[in-house]
């Protein structure tokens, strides 16, 4: 049998969850999402929708999103994992509505369940195994060329440079007319140091799921949002705050 054949399991699957599900397409009131103490950070959104995370592999992502209304089931793994529980730890249902108003092939069922999966609320549940925004990219396009004709700025930076140009000398940076911080954003976050967090976090929300078996109330997931927040705030130096561009 064909491997698009198969596919279509998946979207059938979605629709019948999404059918059989009261609030498939939120966090709060659905029963098979788990409840975590998302982040509300506007700028941090901003900067994903917009291809500003200083990450090329994602913003190039999210310029074909833009400009195309179509990206590789890859890259939708790539930008929901980063968006959510690999770096930003942005409520899955933000990045959904991004998709949503920009996917060609936006479909209720099927967003949202991916949402739901890829952010490890329902479905999938190893949230330690995170795309990373440097190496994952790096397996399909060594060159980075795909990277090159999403975010021209960039194309000039050398091979070894182009997945992470924040590392380049500024000589190197000069030579490729692309200084990091002026003409193309530096990192918004370290995603050494984030994902460790968001593993953190995620452990601790899926602990209060099983303490609670799945009820969890309103004051729960705030006293849990307010204890990991200064937990980060105490081990975590603030993030680089980013002039965006
Ligand atoms: C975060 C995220 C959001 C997504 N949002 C959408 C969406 O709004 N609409 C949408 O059609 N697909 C969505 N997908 C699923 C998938 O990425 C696309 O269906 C796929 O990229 C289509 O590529 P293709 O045309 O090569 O189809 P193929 O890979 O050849 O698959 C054929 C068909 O099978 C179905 N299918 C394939 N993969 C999936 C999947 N993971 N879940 C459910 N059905 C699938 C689709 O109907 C697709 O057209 C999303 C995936 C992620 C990770």
């Amino acid at each position: 049998m064909c491997i698009w054949f198969l596919q279509l399991f998946w979207r059938d699957f979605f629709y019948t969850v999404g059918f059989g599900t009261p609030n498939f397409d939120r966090m709060r009131g659905n029963k098979i999402c788990r409840q975590i103490p998302w982040n509300n950070d506007d700028e941090l959104l901003a900067a994903w929708r917009d291809a500003r995370t200083g990450f090329p592999w994602i913003d190039a992502i999210m310029v074909q999103l833009r400009k195309w209304g179509w990206i590789h089931h890859l890259a939708r793994h790539s930008v929901a994992c980063f968006l959510t529980r690999g770096d930003l730890f942005i409520h899955w249902e933000k990045g959904r509505d991004v998709f949503e108003r920009l996917l060609v092939d936006s479909d209720w069922a099927i967003n949202n369940g991916n949402w739901l999966w890829l952010s490890c609320s329902a479905f999938f549940y190893q949230y330690h195994r995170i795309y990373s925004p440097i190496t994952f990219g790096k397996k399909y396009d060594p060159t980075g060329a795909y990277i090159r004709h999403f975010l021209p700025v960039l194309k000039d930076m050398p091979t070894e440079y182009i997945y992470e140009p924040w590392t380049a000398p500024l000589s190197v940076q000069t030579k490729a007319k692309c200084i990091i911080g002026k003409d193309y954003p530096k990192p918004v976050i370290s995603h050494e140091t984030a994902s460790k967090e968001c593993k953190r976090k995620m452990s601790e929300a899926y602990d209060l799921n099983k303490k609670q078996n799945g009820i969890v109330s309103d004051e729960d997931l705030q006293n849990l949002r307010t204890r990991v927040e200064d937990q980060s705030q105490a081990t975590v130096p603030r993030r680089l705050k980013q002039k965006l561009i």
